[in-house]
């Protein structure tokens, strides 16, 4: 037991957080090898068109296939890799590894209503110097287009640095890469930099999405957000629906997109064609 009371700093010593500790300091010390050892995987969840059904798109979500603890999800390993700067490579080989495997479903069915694959890029990652170019070599190296990419940022990285930052959104733009702000809504910044920032498509987080049907208020700000987005010549994606209702009613203010366990969760990248296929809405199969 330790120093308490009002004069230091000392807590009570809890076992479970020293626990927690160890675990981080652990987790950091394997993902390097994590990435030498070929652990990690990545699913893809699809992004759909909600008036056709047809799956227009996937996002890139990356596990951890941890050689004691099973395969983890983000949640256990993403913070970790933030603060010790791993995310960077984490990152790197998700976007080639992502762009690769959307070529390779292109060039099994170039019929294939698979436009483009959604990568998560962290703040840290993008600040990289030599982001742009490394974005720039994934996609050649993958055989792809810079079409077929859509990056996910957070408005968090539009709090620091806007002006460089912007300048490498509008270099990654120019190339024909677009940009989405992930969890739309739930950062501090302010909307002013929808003005300043060249971004295509917003995606609006989940917690809105939750309560849309049981809520006017929650109703009435998803609304706006559409209404926002329409105005602003942006794109929505709709993340997290879960039930028909949810859809209809996103559907009804005229959100183009969604994402959400209704449709699928993620899912290896072998199913994704089968998947694709059985969504293609019912005139184009005839
Ligand atoms: P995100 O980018 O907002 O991704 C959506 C998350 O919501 C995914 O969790 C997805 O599985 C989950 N989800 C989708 N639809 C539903 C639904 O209907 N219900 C529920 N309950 N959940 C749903 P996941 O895969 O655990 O990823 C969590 C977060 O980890 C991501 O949130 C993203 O911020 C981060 N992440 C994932 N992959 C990467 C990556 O490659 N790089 C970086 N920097 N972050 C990543
Ligand atoms: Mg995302
Ligand atoms: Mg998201
Ligand atoms: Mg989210």
């Amino acid at each position: 037991q330790a120093k308490g009371g009002d004069k230091g700093t000392w807590q009570r010593y809890r076992p479970e957080l020293h626990t927690e500790m160890v675990k981080r300091l652990e987790t950091r010390a394997a993902l390097h090898e994590a990435i030498e050892d070929d652990q990690l995987r990545v699913m893809y969840q699809p992004i759909v068109d909600l008036h056709s059904g047809e799956i227009v798109a996937v996002e890139s979500l990356v596990r951890w296939q941890h050689p004691t603890r099973g395969l983890l999800g983000p949640y256990h390993f993403i913070e970790v890799a933030e603060e010790s700067g791993v995310i960077v490579e984490i990152g790197g080989w998700v976007l080639r590894e992502a762009l690769a495997q959307l070529a390779a479903w292109r060039a099994a069915d170039p019929a294939t209503t698979l436009r483009y694959v959604s990568v998560n890029v962290s703040a840290r990652q993008f600040r990289t110097p030599g982001f742009v170019d490394q974005v720039r070599r994934a996609i050649a190296d993958a055989g792809a287009r810079p079409e077929w990419l859509l990056l996910e940022i957070t408005e968090s990285l539009l709090l620091r640095d806007a002006d460089q930052v912007a300048a490498d959104l509008r270099t990654l733009r120019a190339l024909g890469v677009r940009i989405a702000i992930d969890d739309f809504g739930t950062g501090y910044s302010s909307l002013s930099y929808l003005r300043q920032m060249p971004v295509d498509v917003l995606k609006v987080d989940k917690s809105f999405i939750d309560d849309i049907l049981g809520s006017e208020q929650q109703r009435a700000l998803v609304d706006a957000i559409v209404t926002l987005a329409r105005n602003l010549d942006l794109t929505v994606v709709a993340e997290g629906i879960e039930d028909a209702g949810q859809r209809a009613a996103l559907a009804g203010m005229g959100c183009p997109y969604g994402q959400g366990y209704l449709f699928s969760k993620p899912v290896w990248p072998g199913e994704i064609p089968a998947l694709a296929h059985a969504m293609v809405p019912s005139p184009a199969r005839a």
